[in-house]
């Protein structure tokens, strides 16, 4: 058997598996790690090999010693780089600019051009940079393929990509809408065509990924045609943290009010969603608050949906005719008080979810509306980590045919 190493390089993190690309969407990795706290008094890796979970509390310098570690750690139970044939390391890539569309070969060249989206991504590009850098290093002779999240919305019509700013400024300095969470709108939006029984071009659909972070996607024929994300991760649905679409003057009015550009950037991006209006992000807790009376929390619930429908309702709109709306990522495969308040009250839009259903426990793509639903409404588990895989293995793949 034949294996993918996939990375997920934060700035004091990095996250990765070890898996079988062409195993199924809901089939454990044989490894998946995190190390973190890279940089700090005591870091930590955990490791999950063939379910055994494993941890080491340790100092970590920097990503290369971290990963250096996570591999040694690997090697002591028969997995390590040396033990099993990985034929592609995939790398998430936060930011592809206007450059990527698609999985690109990495190559010194590649990763300056990366490097050159840093003003786009300032946290995030750096971050997944040195994860590159570090796993050439330690694993130089295996093809390494980075994955843009960008990359799905890269062709995006004018229309939903360019924000009325000024041309000028916005061409100097890049302003459009990238989107993000591009690997999973697009891994998602593929397998629904088949819940369908119809062709991929012949479907119109939107796809909702709610997780910590959230967004959505209108998809025509396989191409996304709109998404809420934009230049940053920071806009469209309300989210744990991050505020979503917002009136973009709030900024001004907060910054002569005295608040640094940091610290403006660090409420909306941090201190605010769900958790800012509620105290609480993950949604097992609000909708228990929610349950005990808390009026903060049936608030924060209510403009989240709020924010949710309004999407929704455009993109219906936008694509004219929708075949299926799907939900996934953490709540939206798992929270169906979420599933069934964000689509309540649309049978007159031919949209009508069955409460049995929508009840069963997350357990691969289903569907979870009536029969008679016009509209399929799905929830269809995201593996970004699988979608990555696929990529990088096929790319590897055709690189080595095309030089051999
Ligand atoms: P990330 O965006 O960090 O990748 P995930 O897609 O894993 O996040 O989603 C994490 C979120 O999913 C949690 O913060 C929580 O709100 C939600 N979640 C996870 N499991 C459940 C559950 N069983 N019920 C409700 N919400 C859940």
């Amino acid at each position: 058997m034949t294996y993918a190493l996939v990375l997920n390089s934060g700035s004091s993190s990095i996250k990765f598996q070890l898996l079988d690309p062409n195993a199924g969407a809901n089939d454990e990795p044989l490894v998946s790690g995190l190390v973190e706290r890279i940089g700090e008094a005591t870091g930590a890796i955990a490791l999950t090999v063939r379910g055994e979970k494993i941890t080491s509390e340790v100092p970590i310098p920097d990503h290369s010693a971290g990963l250096e570690m996570a591999f040694a750690l690997m090697a002591e139970h028969g997995v390590g780089p040396s033990d099993v044939e990985i034929t592609a390391v995939g790398h998430r890539v936060v930011h592809g600019g206007k450059v990527f569309s698609a999985p690109e070969l990495i190559s010194d060249q590649v990763v300056e051009m990366i490097r050159d989206l840093i003003p786009l991504a300032p946290l995030h590009n750096p971050a997944n940079i040195d994860g590159i850098e570090v796993a050439r290093q330690i694993l130089p002779d295996i093809p390494h393929v980075a994955v843009f999240d960008t990359g799905f919305f890269h062709d995006m019509p004018p229309a939903a990509a360019l924000y009325a700013i000024n041309a000028e400024t916005a061409a100097e300095h890049g302003l459009r809408r990238y989107g993000f969470h591009g690997t999973s709108h697009e891994f998602v939006s593929q397998q629904v065509p088949d819940l369908l029984g119809k062709s991929a071009d012949e479907v119109n659909q939107i796809t909702l990924h709610l997780g910590n972070g959230a967004s959505a996607s209108a998809i025509r024929g396989g191409h996304a045609i709109d998404t809420s994300m934009g230049l940053t991760p920071l806009a469209g649905l309300v989210m744990g943290t991050r505020c979503g679409d917002i009136d973009p003057g709030i900024i001004f009015h907060l910054y002569r009010q005295g608040l640094s550009i940091d610290s403006i950037d660090n409420l909306l991006n941090r201190q605010s969603g769900v958790k800012g209006l509620s105290g609480v992000n993950d949604f097992r807790a609000l909708r228990e608050m929610i349950e005990d009376g808390d009026t903060d929390a049936w608030s924060a619930y209510n403009i989240y949906i709020h924010q949710l429908r309004r999407f929704i309702g455009s993109y219906m709109i936008s694509l004219g005719r929708v075949d299926a709306i799907t939900f996934t990522a953490g709540v939206g495969e798992n929270a169906s008080f979420v599933r069934e308040d964000a689509l309540a009250g649309l049978d007159m839009y031919g949209i009508e979810i069955d409460p049995g259903r929508n009840g069963l426990p997350n357990d691969g793509p289903r569907e979870i509306s009536t029969d008679n639903s016009r509209i399929k409404v799905f929830v269809v588990p995201t593996n970004e980590e699988l979608a990555i895989a696929q990529k990088a293995t096929q790319l590897a793949a055709r690189m080595q045919t095309s030089v051999s």
